[in-house]
């Protein structure tokens, strides 16, 4: 890792000195972290935070690899899905004056020590971008629903492959009516 690479833990970000600039004035930074509801998502982009009247913009093109669950064959899954953080957050303590400002509902807020935490932001972008159903591959050829058969590893003795889940119940009911 070269020394130009700036990662930072716990996406927390000391914004007191850029809160002390003109509007205009910005920061970059690397992100490669683990994150969302169970850390392990792995959120790797540039983000840049740049100094506005009011507060600070946000602006980051992250990566974010999710694990999930094959939904055909309930095998682990991997999926890598684009996120753009586009947010504003506003101070709760002035850092040239001192007085505290009381911030609306639904504003994204930097604490009193100065620190912008991304985490819960970046958490929520992530459960908004997941896919409901994810694939191990695309052309994952999924399971068999009677006896579990892997069919990517061969078919089994039932030999019927559900093309989805309207047919799970007929290929039941013939089953049923063969006993
Ligand atoms: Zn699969
Ligand atoms: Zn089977």
């Amino acid at each position: 890792m070269s020394q130009s690479y700036r990662t930072f833990t716990a996406m927390q970000i000391n914004v007191a000195q850029l809160l002390k600039e003109p509007v205009g004035a910005n920061r970059h930074y690397t992100i490669d972290e683990l994150a969302g509801d169970n850390e392990d998502t792995q959120v790797t982009g540039d983000i840049s935070l740049i100094r506005t009247g009011s507060g600070i913009l946000i602006n980051g093109k992250l990566i974010a690899e999710i694990n999930g669950t094959c939904s055909r064959c309930l095998g682990s899954a991997r999926q890598k899905i684009n996120i753009n953080m586009e947010d504003e957050y506003f101070p709760t303590l002035d850092i040239g004056s001192g007085v505290y400002s009381k911030p609306e509902p639904g504003d994204l807020t930097i604490d009193e020590n100065h620190i912008l935490d991304l985490s819960e932001a970046l958490r929520q972008y992530i459960i908004m971008a997941t896919p409901t159903k994810m694939l191990c591959k695309a052309d994952c050829p999924g399971i068999c629903s009677v006896c579990g058969q892997e069919f990517s590893k061969g078919d089994c003795q039932h030999k019927t492959r559900p093309v989805d889940s309207r047919w799970e119940k007929l290929v039941q009911l013939e089953k049923e009516s063969k006993i």
